[in-house]
C-alpha cells in the first residue's frame, strides 16, 4: 500500500499486513491534528519505506510526530517506549484510506461527546452550488 502528504513531497509504502488500525480519540492526537479523532495503521518499522523530508516533533514525553514540512500534513507517530519497533501511520494518509479500516477505538476516555452521536447528524452529500 501507498501513501503520502497532501503536497505529495512525501511518500511512503508499506509491504505486508497492518499490525493494527485504531482510532484514537486522545487529547495528542486531536491537538497535533486539528481534528476530533485521528485514524491509525499500525506496522513494524522494517515494514515502511519513506521517501522525503520530515519534520520530528515531540508531544509528548516519549511521543515522536512526523510531517511534513511544506504542507504540513501529519503522517506517523512513533513511541518507543509504549508501542516499540512500531511505526503508526496516520490512516488517512493512504492513497486507499479504505483499506485501512478502524477495527477498534481507543483512548476513548478523552473522547468528545459529540463522537458517539454522529449517525443522529443531519447530513448533505456534498456542497451545494
Ligand atoms: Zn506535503
Ligand atoms: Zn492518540
Amino acid at each position: 500500500m501507498e501513501g503520502g502528504c497532501r503536497c505529495r513531497a512525501v511518500r511512503y509504502r508499506v509491504s505486508g499486513d497492518f499490525v493494527h488500525v485504531a482510532l484514537c480519540h486522545c487529547s495528542d492526537c486531536r491537538g497535533h491534528a486539528g481534528a476530533p479523532a485521528v485514524a491509525w495503521a499500525a506496522v513494524k518499522g522494517d515494514q515502511l519505506e519513506v521517501d522525503g523530508k520530515l519534520t520530528t516533533y515531540a508531544s509528548s514525553e516519549h511521543g515522536r510526530r512526523q510531517f511534513c514540512p511544506a504542507c504540513g500534513t501529519g503522517l506517523f507517530y512513533i513511541n518507543e517506549a509504549n508501542l516499540p519497533g512500531l511505526v503508526d501511520i496516520q490512516a488517512g494518509t493512504f492513497d486507499d484510506p479504505e483499506a485501512a479500516s478502524p477495527g477498534v477505538h481507543i483512548q476513548t476516555a478523552e473522547r468528545l461527546g459529540y463522537m458517539t452521536r454522529l449517525a443522529d447528524l443531519p447530513a448533505f452529500e456534498r456542497y451545494p452550488g
